[in-house]
């Protein structure tokens, strides 16, 4: 009964609750899953235990500390039908080591604007993750293009004064638009891209601004000798046209339209 009362106030169900500590920046919840030994594939419930191991799962934070779920699983082999399983937890995300929470109270808390950087420290996990949660939740980025334009604007999203806007400069088509244009934000969202599609963009425009600048430096490093010089065309908030002679002293960049 006590142990039905602590998972309802946790609100996490499949598992019995066997501990808890609390540290001074974290909380620590122990818990195994409960009717774990009956087979998924043909329901038999006679299994041999296979081997013990430990599962940490980030939860949502409480009490604006960090929260983790450690869960003692038992893999089992089915004496009916050979498979080998464990429990699954209802509570846990696909291939995330969190728990869904941790992803609505992500997903809950773009509600109000703030940088990437104090959510992925609030919640206790890094502004790649955050990015990876938000892309599963939208229309996928598109790929990045072979000239790659970066550009910020004036928005009304209510919270940063500024965005950023991605486009390709040869399609002429925005491609993405990330809410701030502080490098940290940029920095964790190129982060988030495979390093081999970066490697695709060969020529990279921006304005002469220094944070643009750093991008460039930190995750398209082999555009660095291109020239850019005045192009006419423009495309959505971002302008391109370039030439492409070879200069190190014009790394990337670096035109103001
Ligand atoms: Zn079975």
């Amino acid at each position: 009964m006590q142990n039905n009362i602590t998972t309802l106030l946790l609100g996490i169900q499949d598992v019995e609750v066997t501990g808890v500590s609390e540290e001074r920046r974290h909380i620590t919840i122990d818990c195994k899953p409960v009717h774990d030994r009956v087979c998924p594939h043909c329901g038999s419930s006679h299994a041999w235990v296979h081997d013990h191991r430990e599962q940490v799962l980030r939860d949502a934070p409480m009490r604006r500390k960090h929260v983790f779920l450690r869960v003692k699983k038992t893999r089992y082999d089915c004496k009916d039908c050979g498979a080998r399983f464990e429990a699954p937890l209802s509570f846990a995300a696909k291939g995330k080591q969190m728990t869904k929470r941790l992803i609505a109270y992500v997903v809950d808390a773009f509600r109000d604007i703030r940088s990437v950087s104090e959510l992925a420290k609030e919640v206790g996990i890094s502004t790649t993750s955050i990015f990876r949660i938000v892309a599963c939740l939208f229309i996928p980025r598109q790929r990045l293009p072979r000239v790659f334009c970066i550009d910020e604007f004036k928005g009304d999203s209510g919270g940063s004064k500024y965005q950023t806007t991605l486009a390709d400069g040869e399609a002429h088509r925005i491609i993405d638009i990330l809410p701030t244009r502080y490098g940290k934000d940029l920095a964790a969202y190129f982060s988030s891209i495979d390093r081999v599609e970066r490697r695709g963009v060969e020529i990279f425009v921006s304005d002469m601004c220094g944070t643009f600048k750093g991008v460039k430096e930190a995750f398209f490093p082999q555009t660095g000798r291109k020239r850019l010089r005045k192009a006419g065309e423009r495309s959505g908030a971002t302008a391109c046209a370039l030439t492409t002679t070879g200069s190190r002293r014009s790394p990337a960049a670096l035109i103001t339209l």
